[in-house]
């Protein structure tokens, strides 16, 4: 069972767990035919998603800690360490392969080429079944339900690769209606699986510096996240950092 010890960052309620716990959690939300979402939350999450801070109430929704910000801000608001690091890169593929049941998922977001690199991956890499895919850009917009559109396909889980906070948004608006039981968010996941970006050098990743790494391949488009974001990220912590600890 998921530990229902939860630590405070900026209002918004972040599970202390593992890996190991979390994957065995949804895998058995999924076996009972219980809804579960999951959002990845880094340092952007909590600037982008902070309008939508009440709507993360409901007990189906798990929130977890996903970078070295959240880790310091656990650390400067709560004086404790999470138990690890929960980023989708990792934390989806991990799940995929423990998984003992051979899941149909739908992949939401992306660029069209990307999607079916990362369909591959899933299938070949993972063991997966794709139930179905739509793009982030023209597929999204094109007017047709993609709701009935992903419950025709039977898909037991949605990935959505929308970026902060457009992909949370889409999985609070849509999941009631959704008849799969497993949601997440997923960021930049698919352009990892299709080989479109490369993850940062292990040695980076263990010194938990691969958000530096992604910053200097794209310098433009995070440029802002990783400072002006980071400063309010920091206000917001300390803004809101009552109540502490709830278990
Ligand atoms: N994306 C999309 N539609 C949009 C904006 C973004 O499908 O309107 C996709 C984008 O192609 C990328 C993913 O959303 O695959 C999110 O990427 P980002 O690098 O921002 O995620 P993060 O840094 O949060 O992991």
């Amino acid at each position: 069972m998921i530990s229902n010890n939860v630590v405070m960052i900026a209002r918004f309620p972040v599970r202390v767990t593992s890996p190991d716990e979390l994957a065995a959690h949804i895998s058995s939300c999924i076996g009972a035919s219980k809804k579960s979402i999951l959002f990845f939350a880094n340092t952007n999450f909590i600037v982008k998603c902070r309008l939508l801070v009440e709507r993360f109430s409901n007990e189906n929704i798990v929130i977890v800690n996903d970078g070295l910000g959240m880790d310091i801000a656990c650390m400067l608001l709560h004086g404790r360490k999470f138990r690890s690091n929960l980023n989708g890169t990792d934390f989806m593929p991990y799940f995929f392969m423990q998984s003992k049941q051979k899941l149909r998922v739908f992949l939401l977001g992306g660029q069209p080429a990307t999607l079916n690199g990362a369909a591959y991956y899933l299938t070949h890499t993972l063991g997966h079944e794709v139930a179905g895919t739509c793009d982030g850009y023209d597929g999204l917009n094109n007017g047709s339900s993609l709701v009935d559109t992903i419950n025709d396909s039977r898909a037991d889980v949605v990935l959505v690769a929308l970026g902060n906070a457009q992909q949370e948004e889409w999985i609070l608006a849509n999941s009631e209606q959704i008849n799969a039981k497993f949601f997440a968010g997923v960021g930049g996941l698919f352009d990892f699986w299709s080989g479109d970006k490369p993850r940062a050098p292990k040695w980076m990743q263990n010194i938990r510096m691969e958000w530096f790494y992604r910053l200097c391949l794209e310098p433009k488009r995070l440029y802002k996240r990783y400072t002006l974001d980071a400063l309010k990220f920091l206000v917001s912590c300390i803004k809101y950092r009552k109540p502490s600890i709830k278990s």
